[in-house]
Order: C-alpha cells, then structure tokens, then sequence
C-alpha cells in the first residue's frame, strides 16, 4: 500500500455540515489550492478539538492528506477563530456574504490566491472598521474585478465617451454609460462616482480613511448596486443570506 503523504495549507472554513454520526465535511478555501472539500472524521465528537478548528470563519494550517478525489483533515493549527464574527450579527451575516458569493462562484480545486488574500482581510477588518457596507463594497468589486469583472469607470461602455456631465452605471453593460443611450442604468450622482473610483482602488485597511460627511454618499445605496451588479454577472441567482444581510447590516 503506498503511503499517504499529509501536508499544510493555510484556509478559512466556508462551510461545514454534519456527514454521518461524528464527521464533518468541509469546504475550505485555501491559499494553496483554492476551495476543496474536505472529510473531517471525528470532528463532531462533544470533545473533539477539532470542533473549533472545523467552524465556519475559522483561519487555520490545515494538514490533510489526500486520497483519490478527496481531502481528510488530519490535525490543525488555529490562527484565527474569527471571535469578533460570532459575537456581532451584523458581522456574521456581512461574513456570510462574502464567504457565500465566493463558495457559489469559485470553481473548486483551482488556486486563488488573490482572492483568498482579499477575502481573508475582508473578514479580518469586520472586526476593527464600522463601516460594514464600506468594507462589504470594497470587497464586492474588488471581487467582481479579480473573476473577470472589472467595471469601466473611466469611460462610457457604450460610445466610449470620458468626462460625460451626467452618467449612468449600467449593470448589464458593466460600467459607466451616458444617460441618453436607451440602455437600463443607475444614475450616479458626481460624489456617487468618485466614491465608486475610491472603492476600486483604495486598499482594504484604507477603509476608515474617508470622510463621509464631506462626500454625503448614501453607502448603503452603493452597496446594494454593487450586491446587484456581482449576483448578475457571477450569475448567482440570490443570495441565501441576502435578506438577512439587508435587514441587519
Ligand atoms: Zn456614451
């Protein structure tokens, strides 16, 4: 029989339901590999130390060994338990957001490391920024641009036109649009737009950076735009933590 070679990954557990009496499996999104599945024997057991280590938010090196087309959890190492998401709803349905548009449109077994990171600091900041729908934005089209989306924001997606007085957001199109061509859009105040660019290319920890009060930026209204524009182009049908997310957060 040949021998089973364990190794590490770092990941963050995405989801995780009971299989049989005692085990879990696990989907796990991991720098390394991108998300597998994972069979956690025991994990279920009152004492198992492997509770912890197989909840959902939690960061962790992960050993497993592989056998066929399937990953088994061996033993772990904690990093984060990610506390400040179990004790604060709107944490928890803002991290549910993000891990469920990724589960539903990340292919498995395909490395992402760009995404993982992205994810990973999402979920970190959370716990340390107020600004919930700031944070979720920045992580939706940050997102939406590293699956292949990356809205157009520098020029019309229609006429190619830059500096329009007024301008649209076409979803459909993905990107901004005069207003005057027969096409759907959302219009987008002056502020409405800068607020988009500052989304796109401020980085994840320069979330608290901005001053809200000067800009006058109605965030959730973006944020509901930017939820709208990643559901039709990752064509995920709804959200299942949608609702919840829009009546908490
Ligand atoms: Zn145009």
């Amino acid at each position: 029989m040949a021998t089973i070679k364990s190794f590490e990954v770092q990941g963050i557990v995405v989801s995780s339901v009971d299989y049989k009496e005692s085990s879990k499996i696990l989907k796990v999104f991991t720098r390394e590999l991108g998300i597998v599945s994972v069979m956690a024997r025991g994990a279920k057991r009152a004492k198992s130390k492997m509770q912890n280590l197989t909840s959902i938010f939690t960061l962790a090196n992960f050993t497993l060994n592989r056998s066929k087309d399937f990953f088994y959890l061996e033993d772990g190492v904690i990093l984060d338990l990610n506390i400040h998401l179990r004790e604060d709803i709107k944490n928890i349905y803002a991290a549910q957001l993000c891990l469920e548009l990724v589960n539903r449109s990340v292919v498995e077994n395909e490395p992402q490391r760009d995404i993982f990171d992205l994810l990973a600091k999402t979920i970190r900041f959370l716990g340390i920024s107020p600004n919930k729908h700031r944070l979720i934005s920045m992580f939706l089209i940050k997102y939406i641009s590293l699956m292949g989306y990356r809205p157009r924001l520098a020029q019309c997606v229609i006429c190619s036109k830059k500096d329009m007085e007024k301008k649209g957001f076409s979803i459909e199109y993905g990107g901004i649009c005069c207003i005057d061509h027969q096409i759907p859009y959302r219009y987008l105040e002056k502020n409405e737009y800068n607020y988009l660019l500052y989304l796109l290319y401020q980085r994840i920890d320069e979330v608290d950076d901005l001053d809200i009060v000067k800009i006058n930026v109605d965030e959730k209204k973006i944020n509901s735009m930017l939820l709208d524009f990643a559901q039709t182009k990752l064509e995920i049908n709804r959200l299942m933590v949608f609702k919840a997310y829009q009546n908490f957060v």
